[in-house]
């Protein structure tokens, strides 16, 4: 199913985020936590494009496994170290796979890339050009409630946003944020900029105390006072610290769902137990 009819027919969504095995020997244990978490029936899922340590290769085949079970999948695919033939051979695949959606990025700059150089794209909005021109998809863009980390502005950031959903772009997924009042506040100065897509939102329950502050540092989220309170005293006993992350994602979605959010995107990191306590929660 395409996901720009979803949010036709259903109010809220609760979907989750997956990503492929680093190698082949990782392959069946990462497909095994993908089958559990589709098992919960989301309303769709999505599968990551080389990144967290994934590769790409690897996408195509998990999101054929999450639809085998019955849900519509989301396939990432980035651009930054791709050209047009590879694009297309990636489109094709997708294609033959009976996947419908994409979420088109630009991915980030891997180590030594000069981003000064002649290429096929430069942004996320190239790629979304190529795929509406390519046809067939209904396509997704990211976007950062606290600014994208390398735009100067966050002013400036909304402009190239804009631009990219004038592209084609049939909805938007967040970076995932651990304050509401800053989707909020995006929400409204995006309405204010005419751009009135579906906003999913990205929640990350935190079940990892250590990694979450380099996390932020790199994705230039924030962590309000409450939440370094919280990994503070919990981040040194993982168990607690996972029902600790559980139950601030929780309470966090419920008030997105009352302030009438359409969609809350669940960065699951291929755990099925976090995803299932979501679900029920
Ligand atoms: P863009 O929309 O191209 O924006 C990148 C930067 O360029 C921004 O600072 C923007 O303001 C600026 N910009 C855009 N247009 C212009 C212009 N015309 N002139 C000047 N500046 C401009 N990465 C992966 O590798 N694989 C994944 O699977 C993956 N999944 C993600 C899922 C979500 C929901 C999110 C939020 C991010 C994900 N990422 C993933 C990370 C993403 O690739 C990086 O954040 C990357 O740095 C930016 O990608 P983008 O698609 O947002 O880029």
């Amino acid at each position: 199913m395409k996901l720009k009819d979803v949010w036709k027919k259903k109010e809220v969504t609760l979907s989750f985020e997956a990503f492929p095995p680093k190698k082949d020997s990782d392959f069946a244990s990462v497909a095994s936590a993908v089958e559990k978490i589709a098992q919960l029936k989301p309303d769709f899922m999505s599968v990551t494009y080389g990144a967290g340590g994934g590769t790409s290769a690897y996408t195509g085949k998990i999101a054929q496994i999450v639809q085998a079970q019955g849900v519509t999948a989301l396939a990432h695919l980035t651009c930054v170290s791709s050209d047009r033939d590879r694009i297309h051979h990636e489109l094709d695949a997708l294609r033959q796979a009976g996947i419908e959606n994409i979420l088109a990025l630009r991915g980030d700059y891997p180590e030594g890339y000069d981003p000064s150089a002649p290429r096929d794209y430069r942004y996320a909005r190239d790629l979304v050009e190529e795929i509406r021109a390519y046809g067939g998809f209904s396509i997704g863009g990211a976007c950062y409630p606290e600014g994208h980390v390398e735009c100067p502005s966050q002013r400036e950031d909304l402009r190239h946003l804009k631009e990219k959903v004038d592209c084609g772009v049939d909805f938007l997924v967040t970076q995932m944020f651990f304050d509401n009042g800053v989707l909020y506040s995006f929400l409204y100065r995006i309405l204010a900029r005419n751009i009135e897509l579906p906003v999913i939102a990205g929640v990350m329950p935190v079940t990892n105390g250590r990694q979450i502050a380099r996390i932020c540092r790199l994705s230039g989220t924030s962590l309000p006072a409450r939440f370094r309170m919280i990994v503070d005293k919990f981040g040194g006993n993982p168990a607690a610290m996972k029902q600790a992350g559980i139950a601030y994602a929780t309470e966090q979605i419920i008030d997105l769902i009352a302030n009438g959010v359409r969609g809350i995107h669940v960065y699951t990191m291929n755990k099925p137990d976090v995803a299932a306590s979501i679900a029920a929660n």
